[in-house]
Order: structure tokens, then C-alpha cells, then sequence
């Protein structure tokens, strides 16, 4: 058994930022399922938010133009003071960011430079070139090891133990010997990111299963809002890699088989810079009447940069760049590439409010698991990685909070009955013959991505429920056919898949029940936004029967009344 006053689950943007709160005053574990600096945040490309006024465009900015852009970005489900939060912090976080060495684009006078993003009134997505993600993951990285923060790389969470109330830690599974070790610890912080791969084409790593969500699920820890399931307009056809928002706000076109800039007829004036649910469905509109091109990997439109030119697509979008040479061997300095809609963000998640807190006293969320909400039914890009750190502080503030007035003693036998109970179904999943987990994997995805995607009827939401239900059993006779423990990838997809099909349960199930259309959530045969029934939040609790019960709460509204989203 190991113990720790805190123990964070995940080492990405949020789990370092929370780590570096905390470590100068407590004995904290950070436990990742990669090395930190794999996490997928490395992956984040475009930008990060705040109102800094640095951009000639962008003087009159201000935190409350931020804030207002976020909510009707929400589509009006945001909890409005928790963006209010989130939207005052942006320019301090970005300033403790760049004291701590961060790396940032600059303008010629000196100041970070700022971008135009989607459904942003103003420029201000802060930026290093298209590797964003990449340099915060570095700069907290090297912040939080320099506070002697003790990693165990290659851990995976798959159980959270509690009592009901309390929570006392987590069993960890280490890779590279197989061995099952409790975690006791004080407070419990998860940063495990979000759950792109219950979808078959997603922008995320392999990583991004979801566990994390469903372990805290299965703990007995709500969750809100998974029916909102962003989904990106510029996929890179055939591999799903993200071709950053950051291409069209620096200028490119999305055009047609017929040639025509299509954006025009959906938001005339937003144009390709709407938000992502408005830019997503009409690229796929334009490929379902016709006017896509056909890839056998799907059907797809074109992201035109050629006008920018080489030293623009060189300086902002180098890595754009690399990644259409590398993987189609297309050079988009002269030639248009091709582009669909694919899973790209969560934006439910493990029910918090503005402080990180969750149903469990001493266990908290933060970053792309948690869901706060800051995003309601459609986040705007650049506002994720603005949470990850805005929300990675609040959470160290929050347990740090908690430890001062708490005191708790981690019950070491309910851990190691936990223990006992995963040993157990690792020998079940070991012993005799059965199905294997990557084809149930690969059905359930696809079945996401087709019945509960980008458009959604009653029809196709019931099929996929079915069809997730039937998997459900499936899973009760899967079988890992390698016997052994060590770095056995076999035994952690299988130990995960059954938290992904209660990821995915959740999410058709929500979108089956919100018989309305609003932001990321569109249903065809209830196509207009529903404020008078359905301006609420949707919470989800693992029920007895092991089945989602489901139940709503009120949205928290501040300053700007609902009306409609025009762009
Ligand atoms: C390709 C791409 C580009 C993006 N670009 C942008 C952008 O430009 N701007 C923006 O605002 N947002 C962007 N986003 C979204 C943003 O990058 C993410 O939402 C954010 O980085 C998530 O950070 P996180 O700390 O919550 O989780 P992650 O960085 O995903 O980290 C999750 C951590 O949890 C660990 N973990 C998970 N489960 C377990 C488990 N069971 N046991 C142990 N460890 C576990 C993982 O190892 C990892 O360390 C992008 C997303 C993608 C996919």
C-alpha cells in the first residue's frame, strides 16, 4: 500500500496545475496511466483564451465579453458563474504561465500574441505557434517536478474507494509489473482528461477512454450533462488528426465539391469562424446533399489555406503543416486539404461545482472529466485549456481548504478490500475462453459515432441503446487470452472497456431522453432549443441495478438571460 496526503489521478494540464498548488504544503502522488508529458494536452494545438487586448482587432476586449461569448457558445446551458469565474482568471492564469516560462507566440511590440477563434466576438486565443498544448504541458511539468511532486508513470486507476461520504483512495494496477496497490490517501483529485475513443473517429489518443469518469460513475459520483459531445468540423480524412481551429482563424476557407465557400449560407457573418456545433453540421449537411467528396475512409470538404501563404502556414501552422505531409503526403501550401467533422471534446462529466467539489466530500474533478459547467452544450476553442489551469488551481485551493478543516483517516481495509475485489476479476478475465475486448471496443465505437453523432433521432438513440445494452452482456464473457500481468495492454482494455460502455450508456441515454436541440446536441425530430422544458441540467447516478438513473437540475443563470444564437 502506498499513502499520500493527496492523490492526483492524471497528469495532464489540469492534474499539473492542481499538482503545483499543492505540492509546497502536502505530500502529494500524482498518479498517470502515461508519463505526464504523453497526456493528451500535449496534442491541444491552437490556443488558449483570455481577454488580454494584446491584438490591434482586439483592444476593447474584456472579461465580460469573454463571458458573454462562452454562455451564448454554451447555447445558454453554461452555469453562468462559473464562467464568470473562469473568464475573470484567463489573463492572470495566462501571466503565471508565461512567469513560469512559458513560451508564447509574441506580437511585434512584445506582447503574447492573440488569434481570432470560433464564436469569439474578439481576437483573443492566446498561442505558441500550433504547438500550444505542448508548451503549457512542459511549462507545468517542469514547475511541479522542480516542487519534488512523486510520479508514478504508467499506473492505471480503476477503482475509487469510498464509503459513500469519504473517500480513501484509489487501486492502482502498475504496468510494468502487474502488481494491484491500494492508494490511501486524504483527498482525491481526478484530472483523467475525456473519453474521445467511445467514438470511432475521434481527435483523441488512444488514452482518452474515459475511465476515469466511469470509475468516479461507478463510485457512486454523479454525472452531468453527457448527451454534449463536441464535435470537431476539420478531422484530417482517414486518420482523424486534428486540423486546429486555428486554420481558419488565421484565415482559411471551408469549400465544397462545387467550389462554393458553404459557411456563407449557414453563418453569414461568423462565417468559418461560428462555433464548432454550427460549422459541424454544416459540413455535414453539405456532404449529406451531395456536395462532399468521397474518401473510402468517408466523405469529406476541403480546409483551403493556399491564399494564406508559405511564410504564414510556416510561422502559425507549422505543425498543420507536418502533419498533411507525414500522414497524406499533401503539402497545404498547394493543395486544399481534406476535412470532416469527427468526436473531438467532452463536454460532461463528473458532476462539480465551481470549486471542483463532487457528491464525495473529500474527492474532486478537474479539466476535461470534470464537468463544472463552463461549457454547457458546445465549448468554444481555446476555453478548454483555460479550464484545465484556471480549474487545476481552484482545485488545489479547494483540498487544500478541505485538509485545513478535515481531518481524515484513509480506511485501510476498505482499500484492501477493494483490492481483493479487482484481483478477483482480473482471474475472471484471465481464466477460460471468451470474446475479446477490442471487437466489443470497435462495435461500440462505431455505433457511437453512427447512431449518436452529429445529428440524432429517436430511432437511431434507441438502436444504440440496444445495441449498448447487448454489449453490456457481451462484456460479462470477455476474455484476455494473454496470461501475463506485466505491460499486458490486453488486460487494461478490457479492465477499461467496461467503464467506456457506461461512458457511452450514459451519453446515448441523455441524448435519447432531451427531446430538444441545443448547441453540440441536435435532434432531428426536435429540431428548435427548448428553454421552458428543457433549460436544465442532466445528472446521471449508478443505480443498484448497476443502471443510470436519471434526474435534472437547474442551469445558474447571472447576467445574460437565454435568447436565440445567431452567428
Ligand atoms: C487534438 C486536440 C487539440 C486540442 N486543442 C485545443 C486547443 O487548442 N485549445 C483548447 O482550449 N483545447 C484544445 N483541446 C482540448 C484540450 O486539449 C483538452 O481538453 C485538455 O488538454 C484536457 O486536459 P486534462 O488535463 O483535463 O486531461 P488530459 O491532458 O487528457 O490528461 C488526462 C490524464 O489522465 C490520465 N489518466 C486517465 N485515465 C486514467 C486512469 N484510469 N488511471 C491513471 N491515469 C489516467 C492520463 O494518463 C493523463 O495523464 C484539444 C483537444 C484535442 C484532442
Amino acid at each position: 500500500m502506498i499513502e499520500h496526503e493527496v492523490i492526483i489521478v492524471g497528469g495532464g494540464l489540469a492534474g499539473l496545475r492542481a499538482a503545483v498548488g499543492l505540492c509546497e504544503k502536502y505530500d502529494v502522488g500524482l498518479i498517470s496511466k502515461v508519463y505526464p508529458l504523453r497526456s493528451h494536452s500535449v496534442a491541444a494545438q491552437g490556443g488558449i483564451n483570455a481577454s488580454l487586448g494584446n491584438h490591434p482587432e482586439g483592444r476593447d476586449d474584456s472579461w465580460e465579453k469573454h463571458m458573454f461569448d462562452t454562455v451564448k457558445g454554451s447555447d445558454y446551458l453554461a452555469d453562468q458563474h462559473a464562467v464568470e469565474i473562469m473568464c475573470k482568471d484567463a489573463p492572470r492564469a495566462i501571466y503565471e504561465l508565461e512567469h513560469w516560462g512559458c513560451p508564447f507566440s509574441r506580437f511585434p511590440d512584445g506582447s503574447i500574441a492573440q488569434r481570432p477563434f470560433g464564436g469569439a466576438g474578439f481576437p483573443r486565443t492566446c498561442y505558441s505557434a500550433d504547438l500550444t498544448g505542448h508548451v503549457l504541458l512542459h511549462t507545468l511539468f517542469e514547475r511541479a517536478i522542480s516542487k519534488r511532486l512523486k510520479v508514478y508513470p504508467e499506473w492505471y486507476v480503476f477503482a475509487l474507494v469510498s464509503d459513500g461520504i469519504t473517500c480513501h483512495g484509489v487501486i492502482a494496477f502498475d504496468l510494468l509489473t502487474g502488481e494491484i496497490v491500494p492508494c490511501a490517501a486524504k483527498a482525491v483529485l481526478f484530472a483523467t482528461g475525456g473519453y474521445g475513443r467511445v467514438y470511432y473517429y475521434s481527435t483523441n489518443a488512444l488514452i482518452n477512454t474515459g475511465s476515469g469518469i466511469g470509475i468516479a460513475y461507478r463510485a457512486g459520483v454523479p454525472l452531468k450533462d453527457m448527451e454534449f459531445v463536441q464535435f470537431h468540423p476539420t478531422g484530417l480524412v482517414g486518420t482523424n488528426i486534428l486540423m486546429t481551429e486555428a486554420c481558419r482563424g488565421e484565415g482559411g476557407y471551408l469549400i465544397n465539391r462545387l467550389g462554393e465557400r458553404f459557411m456563407e449560407k449557414y453563418a453569414p457573418i461568423a462565417m468559418e469562424l461560428a462555433p464548432r456545433d454550427i460549422v459541424s453540421r454544416s459540413i455535414q449537411t453539405e456532404i449529406e446533399e451531395g456536395r462532399g467528396f468521397d474518401h473510402p475512409h468517408g466523405k469529406y470538404v476541403l480546409l483551403d489555406l493556399r491564399h494564406l501563404g508559405e511564410k504564414k502556414i510556416m510561422e502559425r501552422l507549422p505543425g498543420i503543416r507536418s502533419i498533411c505531409l507525414d500522414f497524406l503526403g499533401i503539402d497545404p501550401v498547394y493543395e486544399p486539404i481534406p476535412v470532416m467533422p469527427c468526436q473531438h471534446y467532452s463536454m460532461g462529466g463528473i458532476d462539480t461545482n465551481e470549486k471542483c467539489e463532487t457528491a464525495l466530500r473529500n474527492f474532486f474533478a478537474a479539466g476535461e472529466c470534470a464537468c463544472v459547467s463552463v461549457h454547457g452544450a458546445n465549448r468554444l476553442g481555446g476555453n478548454s485549456l483555460l479550464e484545465t489551469v484556471v480549474f487545476g488551481k481552484i482545485a488545489s485551493e479547494s483540498i487544500s481548504e478541505y485538509l485545513c478543516g478535515n481531518e481524515v483517516k484513509p480506511d485501510r481495509g476498505l482499500l484492501l478490500e477493494e483490492k481483493k475485489r479487482l484481483e478477483k476479476k482480473i482471474e475472471r478475465l484471465m481464466n477460460g475462453e471468451g470474446e475479446k475486448a477490442s471487437k466489443i471496443q470497435v462495435e461500440l465505437s462505431k455505433t457511437m459515432s453512427e447512431y449518436v453523432g452529429i445529428f440524432r433521432t429517436e430511432e437511431q438513440l434507441k438502436f444504440a441503446l440496444t445495441k449498448i445494452m447487448e454489449l453490456k452482456e457481451r462484456y460479462k464473457n470477455v476474455k484476455v487470452s494473454s496470461r501475463r500481468r506485466a505491460f499486458n495492454y490486453e488486460l487494461t482494455g478490457a479492465l477499461e472497456l467496461e467503464f467506456m460502455l457506461d461512458v457511452a450508456h450514459t451519453i446515448a441515454l441523455g441524448a435519447y431522453l432531451r427531446k430538444e436541440s441545443r448547441g453540440a446536441h441536435f435532434r432531428r425530430d426536435w429540431e428548435k432549443r427548448d428553454d421552458k422544458n428543457w433549460l436544465k441540467h442532466t445528472v446521471f447516478k449508478f443505480n443498484e441495478d448497476g443502471e443510470p438513473e436519471v434526474s435534472y437540475k437547474d442551469v445558474i443563470i447571472t447576467r445574460f438571460e437565454p435568447v436565440e444564437r445567431v452567428y
